[in-house]
């Protein structure tokens, strides 16, 4: 293998993975399908001289359908799926006696920096996988066991908003979740090798039933929005279905470290939201040092979220920044189901195939482990 120089979290170099996409697509004997994360649907579009910020769903089904995808599904299904199953070890770690705070996992880059320089942190981190990872194991898993097909013929293709998630995609406690991953500045290259202009096409629907999302699936691509969704689902489970506030102000916004107490009825569920790792060392040496006494704080390594990840469009500055935050918010507005648990594919999904929310099934599909890295493996990774 060759070495390539990365970014101590695997966030920055590029790889260009279109040729990979192109011989799959070829490849009769293949089902593949594609999933889109979040923060892509409002940043593609700037690709094609589009407004930051403006909400391209509909159009992009249409231009992935155009590519020859088999099925295009959503990455915001398994920001939903992710939020149940997180939120629900949450309530368990709060009752139990497993580690707090808990910490979000759906961040390579900020889950490689604790396994690197952060090891005694592991045990806080969620053994949630991320949105991509849970997306494609359950898809996968569904379609060998309803469908018939056979695993090796399925292929699994990402469009994400950093490279961070091809390393994701490499480690082998995810190995089969997802095959081959495309930052947005490659969708937007790979379309335009096709003259597929995203602003001519009409819009389409994700295919069911791993292709519908609720508003708090949308803004896990910025700041504050896993902890905003995951607090939407858990005051409703520990008030008995009876929490009506859904927007949580108090975790959004670009400050890079915030706190907030949430009350649900006679509890309080404290939280803190970092991004960029600088706010996240911060945090963890506060958290060391016994300064804050949290349950549960997210991390996102780049700043504002994955709306300012390495892979998006270029320029990311703090106009675009807010630009595409607002239109994740609008996009979370103008759904009609704005918690995950509500989600009815993702209800279904339990019902007909995963069985108890973390339970057995749910455990071996969704959940996963980390381990202790040498600091210098991320900098000379085998290609
Ligand atoms: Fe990738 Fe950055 Fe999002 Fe982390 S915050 S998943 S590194 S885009």
């Amino acid at each position: 293998g060759q070495c390539v120089v990365r970014c101590p979290v695997g966030a920055l170099t590029e790889r260009d993975d279109i040729d990979k996409v192109l011989e799959v697509l070829a490849d009769e004997k293949k089902t593949v399908f594609v999933s889109f994360a979040p923060s892509v649907r409002v940043a593609i579009g700037e690709a094609f001289g589009m407004e930051p910020g403006t909400v391209v769903v509909g159009k992009l089904v249409s231009a992935l359908r155009k590519l020859g995808f088999d099925r295009v599904y959503d990455v915001n299904f398994g920001a939903d799926l992710t939020i149940v199953e997180e939120a629900n070890e949450l309530i368990e770690r709060i009752k139990g006696d497993k580690p707090l705070p808990m910490a979000t996992s759906c961040c390579p880059g900020w889950v490689n920096f604790v396994e690197r320089f952060y090891p005694e942190f592991i045990p806080y981190l969620s053994t949630c996988k991320s949105p991509q990872a849970m997306l494609g194991a359950l898809v996968k898993a569904y379609m060998v066991e309803k469908e018939g097909i056979s695993k090796e013929n399925i292929v699994h293709v990402t469009v994400m908003p950093c490279t961070a998630k091809k390393y994701e995609a490499a480690r082998d406690e995810l190995a089969g979740d997802t095959d081959i991953v495309l930052t947005t500045r490659e969708l937007g290259r790979l379309l335009k090798m096709f003259n597929i202009d995203i602003r001519d096409l009409p819009e389409d629907e994700a295919d069911k039933p791993f292709g519908e999302y609720t508003g708090a699936g949308t803004i896990f691509g910025v700041t504050g929005g896993v902890m905003e969704a995951a607090l939407r689902t858990a005051a409703d489970w520990l008030s008995g279905g009876s929490f009506d506030k859904i927007e949580f102000e108090s975790v959004r916004g670009f400050e890079d470290l915030k706190f907030a107490d949430v009350e649900v009825g006679d509890k309080k569920i404290k939280v803190a939201v970092a991004h960029t790792l600088s706010a996240a060392v911060r945090l963890l040496e506060m958290i060391k040092n016994k300064e804050v006494d949290i349950h549960f704080f997210e991390v996102m390594a780049c700043p504002g979220g994955c709306i300012g990840g390495g892979g998006q469009p270029i320029p990311t500055t703090k106009d675009i920044l807010r630009k595409r935050a607002e239109g994740l918010y609008s996009d979370d507005e103008k759904r009609i189901l704005r918690k995950s648990h509500e989600n009815p594919y993702i209800k279904a999904a339990y019902e007909m195939f995963l069985g108890e929310i973390g339970g057995e099934k749910a455990h071996k599909l969704l959940h996963t482990t980390y381990s202790r890295r040498p600091c210098w493996e991320a900098v000379f990774l085998k290609k």
